[in-house]
């Protein structure tokens, strides 16, 4: 992986060419916990609140095709399979804190055990 720069324009208008909007938290996609996944439909890297991975969808919105709702599932999958074990963790796709931008979060089945012991 190399260190990547600014991945593009966001126009000052507010959504870019590509699906983004301004000021949302998940198109800004800031870097603040380690990734671990990123292609061309999505990304994968630790919510910074649970410290569970969460998937993330690379365009603004909540209703994602079915074919790549079902490839980003599968990539959390992959993620979560290594981190907590295939019977270790659930998919929440409860999307409280940020409703309108789709995103699922790989919760280990002792997650909030897990958070409480680390803080
Ligand atoms: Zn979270
Ligand atoms: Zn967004």
């Amino acid at each position: 992986m190399t260190a990547a720069g600014a991945e593009g324009p966001a126009g000052p208008s507010g959504v870019s060419g590509d699906g983004k909007a301004a000021g949302c938290e998940l198109c800004e996609a800031a870097r603040f916990t380690p990734w671990h996944h990123e292609d061309d439909l999505c990304w994968v890297a630790d919510c910074e609140a649970c410290d569970v991975p969460i998937v993330v969808w690379n365009r603004h919105g909540i209703e994602p095709p079915q074919a790549d709702l079902e490839r980003m599932l599968a990539t959390l999958k992959t993620v979560a399979d290594r981190l907590f074990g295939p019977e270790g963790w659930y998919v929440d796709r409860n999307m409280r804190q940020i409703p309108d931008h789709f995103h699922a979060h790989g919760r280990a089945n002792d997650w909030l055990q897990r958070r409480n012991r680390f803080r």
